[in-house]
């Protein structure tokens, strides 16, 4: 049917594209080419069927001129094809690698797992297992029991849940605390995180009704006082997450707004985006305060993400007073937020490297990659440097430069992490089109572009890929 639709169609238009159209071969003749049969053998037939339908459709939409440049043998058509199908059956979501030096980018995926976390979710990822039930006692259990223990004692906090991300938390909090009344928040801390979470949509979904108070750079403990009314709930502080805003500025400090909340009778949340808990000032970063901290403040619930610099999986972790976990809990949108076995697999395994600092410096990627000495990093330069320079040879200028990592995800946004990267001028292509080849390359390879120039970065990278890294660019220079 569809066929001869389109063919009719085509009757209309100028008959020199009629002569082109009549020489695209049919999907017959295509599959009784040797390339389709030899195929047919190892792909379904569906795939098949789908990617010569597709290739003729692309063949079919070419404008006359370049059609007129197509092979149409039918061999040639198959070839096509056959690229196609594989391309098609090879995995879609794939590991990539990042020689950005961006450690938290959220679309490479955030924070890849520590190899404890990866073999704990491999454990129960093809088996039965006890996520709901106890088997001392065959009673049915909660799922967050494999969690919540182990979140309480890191956190120092009374209770603890999971859900599937933080935007999920702040999500259930808002509307477990606020729906139909007033949360205050500064004007300061609005934030959008890349990805469509704005705070001002998620509180107007949650059904909480936003009141900013002050401005982008200052805000005042009696802007909130002014703004209490009868219907306010809750005081939120945001992680300002991925901006600093610098000079000028004041903004309230958590423990001020938690003894205002209190003797207004309300609850104070803190949206603390990426969450950490260690102290990073020991390693020489910045303002992170640890999510321990928030908690010591008295904030009545606290929230942060499992994969940004917490290092886990995606999921978001909520924590407070007891009451106040168990009313979200008992929200039927914790049934619609909940995570999976697997990720409460590798949030465990992620948590108990915690318990010993320097097992989780060492173990967990994300922490590792941020905390990287500089004397390490210039080592795995220069040893970067030497197989690819001897790739390029005469083909570019290539060199060992300062540069800076970042940490990404919405965390430290103003820190500039110092690193050694490789800095590259091609020769024959330019930057763009050279790291363009790189993400096409299997599997794809990700850099970033400064000054015109293509910067790799070691910090995110694992030595065993430098030599993938070089294979690519040999393949590109050769061509
Ligand atoms: C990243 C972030 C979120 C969203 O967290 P997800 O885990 O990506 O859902 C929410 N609030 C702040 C302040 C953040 O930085």
């Amino acid at each position: 049917m569809m066929e001869r639709k389109t063919n009719r169609a085509i009757k209309g238009s100028g008959s020199k594209s009629n002569q082109l159209f009549s020489k695209i071969p049919q999907v017959e003749k295509i599959l009784r080419t040797r390339i389709i049969k030899n195929l047919l053998e190892s792909q379904p037939k569906r795939l098949v069927l789908n990617a010569v339908r597709q290739v003729l459709e692309g063949i079919r939409r070419l404008p006359a001129g370049e059609m007129e440049k197509t092979a149409f043998a039918p061999d040639a058509v198959a070839q096509r094809v056959y690229d196609c199908v594989l391309e098609k059956a090879a995995p879609q979501l794939k590991p990539v690698i990042n020689a950005t030096g961006v450690i938290l980018h959220t679309n490479l995926g955030r924070a890849f797992l520590s190899a404890g976390a990866e073999k704990a979710l491999l454990s129960v990822s093809a088996n039965y297992s006890n996520l709901e039930v106890d088997a001392a006692t065959n009673k049915r259990s909660d799922r967050i029991d494999h969690l919540e223990p182990l979140l309480c004692l890191l956190i120092n906090a009374p209770a603890a849940t999971v859900v599937n991300n933080n935007a999920a938390a702040v999500f259930l909090a808002l509307n477990t605390f606020a729906f139909r009344k007033e949360v205050i928040v500064s004007r300061g801390q609005l934030v959008e995180i890349g990805g469509a979470f704005r705070l001002p949509e998620i509180m107007k979904a949650s059904g909480a009704k936003l009141v900013e108070v002050g401005t982008t750079n200052i805000t005042y403990l009696s802007d909130y006082e002014k703004a209490i009314t009868d219907k306010t709930a809750m005081l939120l502080h945001v992680h300002p997450s991925n901006f600093a805003i610098t000079g000028f500025t004041q903004e309230v400090g958590l423990e001020q707004l938690v003894r205002l909340a209190r003797s207004r009778g309300l609850l104070t949340m803190s949206d603390m985006g990426s969450g950490v808990l260690i102290d990073l000032k020991k390693y020489g970063f910045g303002d992170e305060p640890p999510v321990q901290a928030a908690i010591k403040s008295g904030a009545d619930v606290v929230s942060f993400s499992g994969d940004k610099l917490l290092g886990g999986p995606q999921a978001g972790i909520l924590a407070g007073g007891k009451a106040c976990l168990e009313r979200m809990k008992k929200n039927p949108l914790n049934r619609a937020l909940r995570v999976d076995k697997l990720r409460i697999a590798a949030l465990e395994a992620t948590l108990k490297s915690y318990l010993d600092e320097q097992t989780a410096i060492r173990d967990i990627p994300v922490l590792e990659m941020l905390l990287r000495p500089l004397p390490q990093i210039a080592r795995e330069a220069a040893d970067l440097f030497e197989k690819l320079s001897g790739v390029v040879a005469g083909n570019g200028r290539i060199q060992i430069a300062d540069g800076f990592s970042q940490l990404g995800g919405g965390a430290l946004p103003a820190e500039n992490i110092p690193t050694k990267v490789i800095r590259f001028l091609p020769a024959r292509l330019s930057p763009d089109v050279f790291a363009a080849r790189l993400r096409r390359n299997n599997p794809p390879v990700f850099t970033r572009i400064a000054q015109d120039e293509l910067i790799l970065d070691p910090r995110t990278l694992h030595p065993k890929e430098y030599k993938v890294i070089a294979e690519a660019f040999n393949t590109i220079l050769k061509k």
